[in-house]
């Protein structure tokens, strides 16, 4: 069937499977085409779990399209298969459905055109909502990569060594090299499974965490000037001038915050980035006791309990004064913000 299903959505909804893993495969052993999009900005985990899908769905003998509306950072381009992700602005073809992973709404991917398509919605954030017309949002599972191995083993289909080896850099990057309270007994033993069929836990360490651009390490001097601290809060940032200065690109920010984050008797931290139209990018991290998700929901951002992120209106000086506002509230709160 290659007809756009644009036109069935209102008409005629698929009846709500009591186990949405099986409303998704009945949708992807339908359908002939498929779009695998994520998030805008891809991490980790977002280009790991479309490359996944993307071989999935090949397995499956369907044709799958992966795109995003941003390029693949250097240090993921090296996964197999990274070639077959297409940086656009608009999607447009005759899809059977579009998946969705790791979105917590069509905005999140910054594509134009996704309307139209029947949206499966993978999704393992703490922000996740059931926005799509099949919805599977498992707030336990390590990464977005890990829900694309729960498929791949529910559609009877094998785990290639390639495969494996996207699956594992999800989940190496999502828990933060196993370091974020989404890590659990049962994320090494599915580590152990992934290293089992295939993956090379040294080689994806060296590629993801070896590997940094000189301008990078240029970038991280400059945040690091301006490295504050109160109590069990921290924050740093970067402007546009530092921006252009080093020659930093967008994906060398990342990281960046955990050099707040790792102080000792540091809980949160905050990494501001400036904008060229002068807004602020905003990365949240917690140790465990602030849940940076509410933080960064309640300003239009979202994210997981350790790891969220917002947009806030420059200049710099009011955006910081209205994280750390907001941060030191729920410092000061007992628990912290955990709710
Ligand atoms: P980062 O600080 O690395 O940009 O993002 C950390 C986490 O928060 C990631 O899981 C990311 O997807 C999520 N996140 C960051 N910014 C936003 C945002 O503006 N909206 C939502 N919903 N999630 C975000
Ligand atoms: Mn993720």
């Amino acid at each position: 069937m290659q007809a756009n299903r644009a036109q069935a959505i209102p008409q005629n909804p698929p009846p709500a499977e009591a186990d949405p893993i099986l409303g998704i495969l009945r949708v992807l052993r339908e359908g002939e085409r498929f779009l695998v999009c994520s998030h805008s900005r891809p991490d980790g985990d977002a280009v790991g779990s479309m490359l996944a899908m993307g071989m999935l769905l090949r397995q499956m003998g369907k044709r799958a399209d992966l795109v995003t509306a941003d390029r693949i950072p250097a240090v993921y381009r090296t996964l197999p298969q990274a070639d077959a992700i297409r940086t656009a602005m608009r999607v447009h073809g005759p899809y059977d459905a579009a998946i969705l992973l790791e979105c917590d709404g069509l905005e999140r991917t910054r594509l134009l055109g996704l309307e139209p398509f029947f949206a499966i919605n993978m999704d393992h954030h703490l922000s996740g909502t059931p926005w799509g017309q099949v919805n599977w949002i498992d707030r336990n599972a390590s990464s977005a990569g890990e829900m694309v191995y729960r498929l791949v083993q529910a559609a009877g289909g094998t785990v290639t060594s390639e495969m494996a080896t996207c699956i594992y850099t999800t989940v190496l990057t999502d828990t933060g090299g196993f370091c974020y309270g989404s890590t659990r007994a049962s994320t090494f033993q599915l580590a152990r499974e992934l290293v089992e069929a295939g993956a090379d836990p040294i080689r994806i360490a060296q590629d993801v965490y070896f590997s940094t651009p000189a301008a990078k390490l240029l970038l991280l001097g400059a945040a690091l000037g301006n490295l504050h601290r109160e109590g069990r809060l921290a924050w740093l940032w970067v402007t546009d001038e530092d921006m252009q200065r080093t020659g930093a690109a967008e994906e060398d920010c990342e990281g960046i915050v955990n050099y707040a984050l790792s102080i000792a008797g540091v809980e949160a931290a905050v990494f501001l980035r400036e904008l060229p139209e002068g807004r602020m990018r905003v990365s949240l991290r917690s140790k465990g006791q602030v849940n940076v998700a509410a933080i960064a929901g309640s300003l239009d951002g979202g994210g997981h309990e350790n790891a969220a992120g917002c947009t806030l209106d420059g200049p710099l000086a009011s955006a910081v004064d209205a994280i750390l506002n907001v941060m030191r509230k729920c410092l000061a709160a007992p628990n912290g913000s955990r709710r």
